[in-house]
């Protein structure tokens, strides 16, 4: 008789990895289906920066510390504070003193985290298959079962979608998804700069994009740059990269020299209908998908699996059952909707070609700068309380 898993999760990107580990470390039967090789290399590689980057929340960073999978602070960047620009004048700044807390966020890199979930992955109960695809599902009403390419077959009574914005597993259920494309790529790339960053994150909503430097340590930043033409900045010569993005700062940490080469990746908001069918639930991008202009898109991934591993520690018996999925869904709701609401918002208002909106965007830039009961709770939500 085939072993039945209490989870079964599809991708092992940061957010399957994280909640595949939450879950074995409570004593869960799990097992971990990853298309690709595990990252388990690259920790040993001092000068080598990955040029995909998060920042983390202090919920988050609780998380993974929580689960041993945490840099040292030779990897990670601190968000001491947030200094942003409009298109017309318009300012804010806004420091985690403000919330009475030493970080707003933190920046760490995609390959050290996922390498460190894994290798504590490599340590834990969970069985970890690697290299291999699910192929086909039958749902039955007290397991799902799943046929993966390599010809076997494994019984599960919760199976999770991990498995990023295209998801094959919410593919299979069915559920409708509401896509809409930003006709923009986040385009990612490393820099040192000439000038100490000072711990501060800096964006400029620029009219037909939004750029921003995050502090690394050292005088590395790392560049995200909401464009609707990434060619112009992928095509570049590393000279004439550094110089353009540079230039669009204002100069304002001087010059830059190339840590690492831009990559290119295209944003679209992805809403699907629901995220859970019977005995299923999804995570991650896998349910949501967010614009990156406020970092929020991994937290969220964290945040379903901290709520997840959550709700079935408190629940203890059968991990599929449909009224505990309806409660994931419904504790996820609200953050959910609130920052694909508030980003879509935000890259909207910032790219009206209206006159009218274009003052007021950046006359309530300005305006909030003067409020410190305003500036403490956007402190606080960019911490995420
Ligand atoms: C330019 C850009 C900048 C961003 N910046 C930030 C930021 O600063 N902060 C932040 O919080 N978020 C940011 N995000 C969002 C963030 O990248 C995603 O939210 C996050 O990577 C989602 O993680 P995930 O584990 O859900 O999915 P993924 O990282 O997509 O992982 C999915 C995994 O599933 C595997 N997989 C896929 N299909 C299958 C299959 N059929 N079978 C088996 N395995 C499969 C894949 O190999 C992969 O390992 C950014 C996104 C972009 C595009």
């Amino acid at each position: 008789m085939n072993t039945c898993f209490d989870a079964l999760i599809v991708g092992g990107g940061l957010v399957g990895a994280s909640l595949a580990l939450a879950l074995a470390r409570q004593g869960r039967q799990v097992a971990l289906i990853e298309g690709q090789q595990p990252p388990l290399t690259g920790l040993d590689r001092p000068d080598d920066w990955d040029p995909r980057v998060y920042a983390i929340s202090p919920a988050n960073q609780a998380f993974l510390q929580g689960l041993h999978a945490w840099p040292d602070a030779s990897r990670l960047g601190v968000v001491a504070g947030m200094d942003v620009r409009g298109d017309r004048h318009g300012r804010i700044a806004f420091h985690a003193a403000d919330a009475g807390q030493p970080a707003l966020a933190w920046i760490a890199e995609n390959r050290w985290l996922l390498a460190a979930l894994w290798q504590q992955l490599a340590d834990s109960p969970a069985q970890c298959i690697a290299g291999v695809r699910p192929t086909a599902i039958s749902q039955h009403p007290r397991h799902v079962s799943l046929t993966l390419d390599d010809g076997r077959s494994l019984n599960t009574r919760l199976l999770i979608g991990a498995d990023g914005a295209n998801s094959w597993v919410r593919q299979q259920t069915g559920i409708r998804v509401d896509v809409s494309p930003y006709g923009h790529s986040g385009v990612v790339a490393n820099f040192v700069a000439e000038r100490d960053h000072g711990n501060i994150a800096r964006q400029w909503f620029l009219g037909d994009g939004i750029l921003a430097w995050l502090p690394l340590p050292g005088q590395r930043i790392s560049m995200v740059w909401s464009t609707a033409k990434p060619e112009a900045l992928t095509a570049l010569d590393a000279a004439s990269l550094c110089d353009t993005v540079a230039q669009a700062g204002g100069r304002e940490l001087g010059g830059f020299s190339l840590l690492t080469p831009a990559h290119a990746f295209p944003l679209r908001l992805m809403r699907p209908d629901s995220v859970v069918a019977p005995r299923i639930a999804l995570v991650g991008d896998a349910a949501h998908t967010v614009h990156p202009l406020a970092g929020q898109g991994v937290n969220l991934g964290f945040g379903d699996a901290h709520a997840l591993a959550a709700l079935l520690a408190e629940h203890g018996g059968d991990p599929g059952e449909w009224l505990l999925l309806r409660r994931y869904q419904r504790m996820r709701r609200e953050a959910v909707n609130t920052m694909q609401l508030t980003c879509d918002g935000l890259f909207k208002l910032f790219h009206t070609q209206d006159p009218l909106l274009g003052w007021l965007r950046n006359t309530g830039l300005s305006l909030t700068q003067h409020l410190p009961l305003i500036k403490r709770q956007l402190a606080r939500q960019a911490i995420g309380f």
